[in-house]
This record gives structure tokens, sequence and C-alpha cells, in this order.
């Protein structure tokens, strides 16, 4: 799988491209996932808090102990470290990041180890599943809450045959933090006769789904995000029979409020992309996007409905690409370790541009983003 030497020391350079955190997850995954050791100097460069924080000190802990790795230079605010995996070892993990750093995170830097990972260690549930438990924050500004991993992460990856679940234990809003989640791991098989995964096409909007939760905070909150998002997709002519909406009461410490919109679309041509594609047929027959936002002091309630309606508003009738920003990048990696596959994207941040690179410095595969117009790019991952 490796394009470097297990032996050689790939030198990454951390304010490269969107410079931030990323480049650290996606380091450490496909380091251990290659056996390739990794140095990577001026971390978080462009941030304005540079170094290791909290939770990306957590990443690496965490992936030095499912790989039983060397690792020097890690240490809160350090703007450079080294790390040698060994083989990974599947099991039951436990992780506390001890503060409210995002669990979201500090999962998609092990769940490619784990999932690709030779069980050795059984669980206590099943034999030959991996589960990991992250302490910490739950729903945190710059990054997928867990609603956006379970609703839209976890059903595209499943797409490519990796079984993952995600429960979440306790709700964790900044600055207490104090939230649970808990993942359970398949051991990724590649089957033979499963559909190319194929998200290039957005068929009929099938559902949109509004969603406001609070912890320990006034229920009238919620009603009032959604009632102002629903009214603002209702002006732009969306068709009031695919909108449904729903409160939610969150348990945790600390307060906090989410609202999010779930979108489903038809994926065109995914039904017969192969002759023994009937196992797969179902779930590749909608895409689901995820928009969130996290309350502030500050913006009223019917100030977050609106937003929330103007991020599904600028999806649905910006573009016609199917996978929207945040996506296009937590998708690249699994895709590049799953066999490759093709997905138009809304938009082409930085990040998805510096995971491109990074993931061509451990992998022999060809990542192609090329625009269509200025609302949508196609992206090939040839392996
Ligand atoms: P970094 O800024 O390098 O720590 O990376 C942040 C990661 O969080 C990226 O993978 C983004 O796609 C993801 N992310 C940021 N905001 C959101 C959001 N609102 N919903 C889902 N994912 C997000």
């Amino acid at each position: 799988m490796s394009v470097v030497k297990k032996d050689q020391v790939l030198k990454i350079d951390g304010s490269t491209g969107e410079g931030g955190g990323q480049i650290i997850r996606t380091a450490l995954a496909l380091s251990m996932l290659t056996g390739t050791p990794i140095e990577i100097s001026n971390i978080r460069a462009g941030r304005s808090k540079p170094g290791l924080m909290r939770q990306h000190l957590m990443c690496v802990q965490a992936s030095q102990q499912i790989s039983n790795a060397k690792v020097s230079g890690a240490h809160l605010g350090s703007t450079a470290f080294s790390f040698a995996p060994n083989d990974i070892t599947s099991g039951d993990y436990t992780f506390d990041i001890g503060s409210a750093g995002s669990t979201s995170l500090v999962l998609q830097t092990v769940l490619p180890a784990l999932l690709f990972a030779n069980t050795t260690t059984a669980t206590l549930n099943d034999p030959t599943a991996a589960t990991v438990t992250i302490k910490g924050g739950t729903h945190n500004p710059l990054a997928p809450t867990t609603d956006f991993l379970q609703l839209a992460f976890i059903p595209a990856i499943a797409k490519l045959g990796m079984q993952v679940a995600i429960e979440l234990g306790q709700t964790g809003f900044a600055p207490l933090g104090g939230g649970e989640i808990i993942a359970t791991m398949q051991p990724f098989v590649r089957r033979a006769g499963t559909a190319p995964f194929n998200l290039s096409e957005r068929g009929d909007l099938v559902a949109i789904k509004l969603v406001a939760s609070n912890l320990n905070l006034d229920y009238d909150i919620c009603k009032r995000e959604l009632s102002s998002a629903t009214a603002c997709l209702l002006e732009s002519g969306i068709n009031e029979s695919l909108i449904t909406s729903k409160c939610a009461k969150l348990t945790g410490i600390g307060e906090g409020n989410t609202c999010y919109a779930v979108v489903d679309h038809q994926v065109k041509g995914t039904a017969n992309v192969s002759p023994n594609a009937n196992a797969n047929a179902n779930a590749n027959e909608v895409h689901r996007e995820v928009f969130s936002l996290l309350g502030e002091r500050r913006t009223s309630a019917e100030n977050m409905g609106n937003r929330l309606a103007g991020m599904v508003k600028r999806y649905l009738l910006d573009s016609d690409a199917l996978v929207d920003e945040y996506l296009t990048d937590q998708l690249l990696l699994p895709l590049a370790l799953a066999g490759g596959g093709e997905f138009t994207a809304r938009t082409i941040s930085r990040h998805t541009e510096t995971q491109a690179w990074l993931i061509q410095q451990f992998l022999p595969i060809d990542i192609q983003i090329s625009p269509i117009n200025a609302n949508k790019s196609l992206i090939k991952i040839i392996s």
C-alpha cells in the first residue's frame, strides 16, 4: 500500500496548504496503516495558537497506544514531533481528552487504523469488533458533531463496506465538555461484487429533516429555531411535504444548543452499476448531507434557524453536486483506502486540497479534482 519505504522517515511540513490539525490526524492514520515513521514540523503554524492543543495531543497518544508507537517531542504546544508505529492492535480502548476538545476528530484519527487492524484482541460483545470510547466535546465548532458523524459520515463510508456504529453517551459542549461517544468498528473486508463508489449525479430531493436539540436549556429555543428554518425553506419554494422537524433533549453537564438539517437525495444511476451489486443497491440509493450549527449566546433562535435554512438552500439551489464541503474532505481517506471511487463536490476547500496532497505522499493513488463549474467539481480517486 505504501509509496514510501517502511524504514524511511517521511518528513511532513505541517504548515502546508490548510496547515491545521487535519494534517496531524491524517498523517498519524496513514503512518499507522502503512507502517511509515513520520516527522511533522511547523504544526498548526497558521493558527492563532500554533502547536498541539489537547485534542491533537490526544490524537497522537491514542495512535501511539493502538500502534505501540515510538513517539518523541509530543506535548501540549509542541510544534514538531516524530512518530514511528509498530503493528496496530485492535480491542477496546478508552481515550479521555481531558477538555471539551472534539471527540469526533480523535475518532477520525484512529478509525481507519482500527478498521484495517488484524483483530488479535477480542472485545467483550463481539470477538471481531474494535470499540473506542472517547470523552470530551461532542458538539464543537469547526469540527463534525456526533450527529454529523452518525447521520452523514457513517452512512457514506458504509457504501464502501465500512461498518461503524457510534453511540452518543453524554453530550459535551464547550467550555465544560463532559461528553462521551462509543464507536464500534467491524474489521473492513473488501467484498467482491461491491458496487463502485459513485456519488456523481444528484437525483430527486427525498426529504429534509430539521432537528433542534438542547442541553439544559429552554425548550422554546428549539421550537423557534425550527419554525424560522421551516419558514425560510418554504419561502424559497421547497415543497412542504418534504420537510419534517423535531425537538430533542440532550443529557450531559453544562448547557448547549445545536440545530441541524438532514438532507436526503436519491443518487442517479447507482442501482445498475454492477450486476452483482444487489446487496448494496439500497445503501447506494440515497446520499445524506448534514448541516449543523451550534447555539451562541448573542445569536437569537430565529437567526440560527435562518442561517441553517441558508446553508440548506446554498446546497440545494446553488449547485447540483451531491457532496458538500465537509464530507468532501472527510471522504478522501476512506475512499483512498477502500479502492477508490468518484463523486461530485459542491466546493473544494483548502482542507480538501491539503488532504489530497497528504494522502498521495503515503499511497500510490491518484486523486483528480476537476472543476465542472463554479459550484461543482468531479473528484476521482483512482487506486
Ligand atoms: P482542522 O481545521 O484541520 O482541525 O479540520 C477540521 C475538520 O472538521 C475538517 O475535516 C472539516 O471537514 C470538519 N468540519 C468543520 N466544520 C464542520 C461542520 N460544521 N460539519 C462537519 N464537519 C466539519
